[in-house]
């Protein structure tokens, strides 16, 4: 690499997070195929991930060697600007306790309760497209983060409506088993809860997790007391491309989670240069079939961070879902998509239409902060640029974007 391009890439990471490990750069890069290679471009900063001004003003703070100061408070003024906390993260998901706010829980839909173990706040490797970006360079305090499950389980109690608890991060499972099992025992008291769900990117990023760390046996061991309690675990694995499937240690990983009773499910955004690809997205698809993964979503690269660099447009996104959706068997149709993770809920893009001479994009809420809205199709006016929920305008002579007698969303 040369000297200037070593240095935007300094420039880069010094705005948005960067690192990476060994099993990722031996393992997964093909370096042949460097800078295009799909898990290259997963976890190695390039350039036009900050605007070109952006990009110039941090190569210039580092290459005049400027006080440390002064490069971080470039970097917080240019993160301010990359709308860190989308879809009302902070301000609106965090429930209440007898009036008490309860930081590092999120709970938006009726059904499922986030918790963000305070010990869990980071991962094995940073996605450069990463929507939690400001949980790994934020200041402390200002992270998601909880160790307080006593409060969690009295605000369970109080909603019997939750039934299912997703512990994510960062990658929970960063944590050791006992530390884990600190936040997973707890909640296999409580009746109301049927399932436990923990986010990862361990099984791609770091499978050793589940085979060869000291604590491997440990984990798997909690796993199987979820399923021993009669709930549900759920690895929600984050899998971005089917090279992530390809190493022998994950398909013995794979199995060791299975034989402990877990479900496997699969998720992860569109991402332009990564797999934006129908083919890709097949194969991906029956590789996780083959080895009884569940595919389950497919997100819309959300509106934060380096969205302009990764984003696929919605209409793309849509003709990519569906040209791949066709190709697949039954088996792998449990994959929703595509999907946006927006304020008002989930939104899923179900196809396109010409209605009364004008062309719409079919949406459709798969989860809702008003569960109202939850399974009834609306209309957008199809904009061809538009990569995002806000981007879209009402269709048909409306006023709103929500389905009909719903109200404005
Ligand atoms: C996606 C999501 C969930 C889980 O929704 P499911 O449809 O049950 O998978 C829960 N909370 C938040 C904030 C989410 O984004
Ligand atoms: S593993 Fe998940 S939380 Fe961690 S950097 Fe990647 S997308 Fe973000």
């Amino acid at each position: 690499m040369a000297a200037h391009e070593r240095l935007a890439l300094r420039a880069v990471a010094a705005v948005l997070p960067f690192r990476t490990n060994e099993y990722v750069i031996d393992e997964l890069i093909d370096w042949a195929a460097v800078p295009d290679d799909p898990i290259f471009r997963l976890t190695f900063p390039q350039p036009g991930m900050l605007a070109a001004a952006d990009l110039a003003r941090m190569v210039r703070l580092l290459r005049e060697d400027a006080p440390e100061g002064a490069v971080r408070a470039a970097a917080n003024e240019i993160r301010s600007r990359l709308n860190p906390h989308p879809a009302g993260q902070v301000e609106v998901n965090e429930p209440l306790l007898d009036g008490v706010r309860l930081p590092g829980l999120q709970h938006k839909y009726a059904e499922t309760l986030l918790i963000f173990p305070r010990q869990g706040q980071t991962c094995h490797a940073y996605c450069q497209y990463c929507f939690r970006w400001p949980q790994f360079v934020g200041e402390p305090a200002l992270k998601i983060a909880m160790d307080d499950m006593d409060s969690t389980l009295r605000y369970l109690g109080a909603h019997p409506e939750i039934t299912d608890v997703l512990i994510t991060g960062g990658d929970p499972l960063v944590m050791s088993a006992d530390v884990l099992r600190r936040y997973v025992e707890p909640l296999l008291t409580v009746p109301s809860v049927q399932a436990i769900r923990i986010g990862t990117k361990a099984l791609s990023y770091w499978p050793s997790r589940f085979v060869r760390d000291p604590d491997a046996d440990d984990l798997l061991r909690l796993f199987a007391r979820v399923a021993g309690a009669g709930k549900q675990l759920a690895l929600m694995a984050h899998l971005t491309h089917p090279r992530e499937l390809r190493p022998e240690i994950v398909t013995t990983a794979i199995r060791r989670v299975r034989d402990a009773g877990a479900v496997i499910r699969c998720q992860a955004p569109l991402i332009r240069g990564i797999n934006d690809n129908a083919d890709v997205l097949v194969e991906l698809w029956r590789n996780m079939t083959r080895s009884g993964l569940l595919p389950y979503y497919l997100f819309v690269e959300r509106d934060t961070g380096p969205q302009q660099f990764f984003a696929v447009s919605l209409i793309r996104a849509y003709e990519m879902f569906r040209d791949a959706y066709s190709r697949v068997s039954g088996l792998a149709r449990t994959i929703r998509g595509p999907v946006m993770s927006a304020h008002p809920g989930k939104v899923c893009i179900d196809g396109l239409a010409d209605i009364a001479g004008e062309r719409v994009f079919v949406l459709r809420y798969l989860q809702a902060r008003d569960p109202r809205l939850v399974g009834r199709p609306f209309f957008a006016h199809l904009d061809p640029e538009a990569i995002w929920f806000t981007d879209l305008k009402p269709a048909l002579g409306l006023t709103g974007l929500a389905p009909v007698g719903t109200g404005p969303a």
